[in-house]
């Protein structure tokens, strides 16, 4: 499938000589065969109504673009763009489902994808290079592309091309600390405030019977991503990747302080203050240590780990699992190393290659980037998902009190995979008020490590940095489960060694590179 695609878009580029390598000719050639049309009012892309082809699909499936959706059929009352979806409706494979749109060679107007591929088959030439046309049609995405830290470096292909529109994620806090306030106030014990304090609190877990069953069955610290084990060596004032200190990018394994935090987690983990089958328990680990009354402490999202406190109410007497600041390191610091990455979802829109239009299709996805299409796909359709109130969008009941809001908007079309800038005070509307407390309480203290930019690579170093990467990741994850679980003696020195070897210098050196680059801009 991938050679046939090669191929046919090797031939396109023969026939068109080269347009996506020269970016600038084609879309002036473009623009002068489209002239701006006059008495355009409003956010009007198009005097006469036009149709467009998209290819939106994701979460497998969960969303396929619906040409009934309310969003972009007021979009279309707005700009006269009235868009078609293509996406497979049965598939519930959503690579898949794009795989097979990018080999059939039959490019829709607008395809949404992920970054990834939206970049590789940018530069193959099934989309088209968007820089020109951002420049000249597109003032609200080029004043996003000016003002908002690290937009450019995310978007911006190893070939200086920018291929995509991103969805832009809100919100800064992603994970916290989560204990069973219950068991503390049974116990007589008050949330942990530093290292201590924490192996305390657990151990108490493991001894003192809180589940009151009269058996040592409690499973003091537990995570359903075994590989999160390593949020907890910030603890000891370790970091488990890549991070910023001041200006200098440090890999964390590649520290002393990494061996340290590794003998620290092995000792929790012989006590059985750490899960015993942290490693192998997987994604349900929640719902199985939560809903036996076993699971005592945990790291993870807050949005759906407060969510247990509604869905275990009537199962578990007295459930109460309650957020509490990230506890004070063997530095004396708290820290939360993980934060809400803008563009973590690396999600966007880009434009077919073949599109009749491409101004047009440029001035429709502005809009989006507008207040006013910023709006519409946070909270969909006045009146009809939603009121205003002060001033304000908020959400009508029939959607708060849905029992998976997200879910709920997705038949909206709200809340999508496409581009726009999303805005978390949509979430804070339905979130649990324990959640809400915790990230307020995170936000307020601003308890964040400086989140790593992201970086723009060159070809030749990204390739190199892929390969790298993938390597000592395995060999990193390999032995925190031989060191955590005592299968193997702590060896620091040796460890840091092989880390060596894999080219654990380059890797951060790359890096190092890529960041100073984007400093001197
Ligand atoms: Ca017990």
């Amino acid at each position: 499938m991938k050679k046939f695609a090669l191929i046919f878009f090797s031939i396109f580029l023969l026939i068109v000589g080269g347009c996506s390598n020269n970016s600038a000719s084609s879309d002036k050639n473009a623009n002068k065969n489209l002239e701006s049309e006059e008495g355009l009012t409003g956010f009007q892309v198009s005097k006469e109504p036009v149709d467009m082809k998209i290819h939106l699909h994701h979460f497998d499936g969960q969303v396929i673009f619906n040409d009934d959706w309310a969003t972009f059929k007021k979009a279309a009352e707005l700009t006269n763009v009235n868009l078609k979806g293509v996406a497979p409706k049965t598939s519930t494979d959503s690579q898949e489902a794009f795989n097979l749109m990018i080999a059939s060679g039959d490019i829709p107007d607008l395809v949404q994808g992920t970054k990834a591929d939206l970049t590789k088959y940018g530069k193959e030439g099934a989309f088209l290079p968007l820089d020109d046309l951002i420049e000249e049609h597109a003032p609200n995405i080029k004043k996003y592309l000016e003002e908002m830290e690290g937009l450019e470096e995310f978007v911006t292909a190893s070939d200086g091309n920018l291929y995509f529109i991103p969805f832009i994620a809100d919100g800064e806090a992603q994970k916290g600390w989560f204990v069973r306030q219950d068991w503390l106030d049974k116990l007589g014990l008050k949330a942990p405030q530093t290292i201590e304090e924490t192996y305390e609190v657990l151990k108490a877990f493991k001894e003192k019977d809180p589940n009151g069953n009269g058996k040592q069955d409690e499973i003091p610290y537990f995570s359903r991503i075994s590989e999160s084990l390593g949020d907890l060596t910030i603890l000891w004032g370790a970091r488990n990747d890549l991070y910023l200190d001041g200006d200098k990018i440090q890999y964390g394994p590649y520290e002393e302080k990494y061996g340290t935090a590794l003998s620290g987690l092995a000792k929790w983990y012989e006590e059985k203050l750490i899960d015993p089958e942290i490693f192998t328990r997987g994604a349900k680990a929640r719902d199985i240590l939560l809903g036996n009354n076993q699971g005592g402490m945990t790291h993870d999202w807050f949005g759906s780990t407060a969510g247990y406190n509604n869905l275990l109410k009537d199962q578990v007497e007295g459930f109460k699992f309650e957020t509490f600041a990230p506890p004070q390191n063997t530095d004396g610091e708290k820290v939360e190393t993980t934060v809400r990455d803008p563009y973590g979802d690396k999600a966007g829109i880009a434009i077919g290659y073949s599109t009749k239009d491409p101004v047009k299709a440029i001035k429709y996805l502005d809009f989006f980037y507008t207040e006013e299409g910023r709006r519409l796909m946070n909270y969909g359709v006045e009146g009809e998902t939603y009121d205003l109130v002060d001033g304000k969008p908020v959400f009508k009941e029939e959607i708060l009190s849905s029992p998976d809001v997200p879910t709920t908007l997705h038949e909206y079309g709200v809340q999508t995979l496409f581009s726009y800038h999303q805005d978390f005070e949509y979430e804070k509307q339905w979130l649990n008020p324990i959640a809400l407390k915790g990230i307020e309480e995170y936000t307020a203290n601003n308890y964040f490590a400086e989140p790593l930019p992201p970086f723009s690579f060159t070809e030749e170093e990204e390739k190199k940095i892929i390969e790298i990467g993938a390597d000592l990741k395995t060999y990193r994850d390999e032995m925190m489960q031989k060191w955590v679980m005592g299968a193997e003696k702590i060896d620091y020195k040796k460890f840091k060694n092989q880390l060596k070897n894999l080219g654990v210098e380059e890797y951060i050196d790359l890096h190092q590179k890529a960041y100073n680059r984007s400093i001197e801009k």
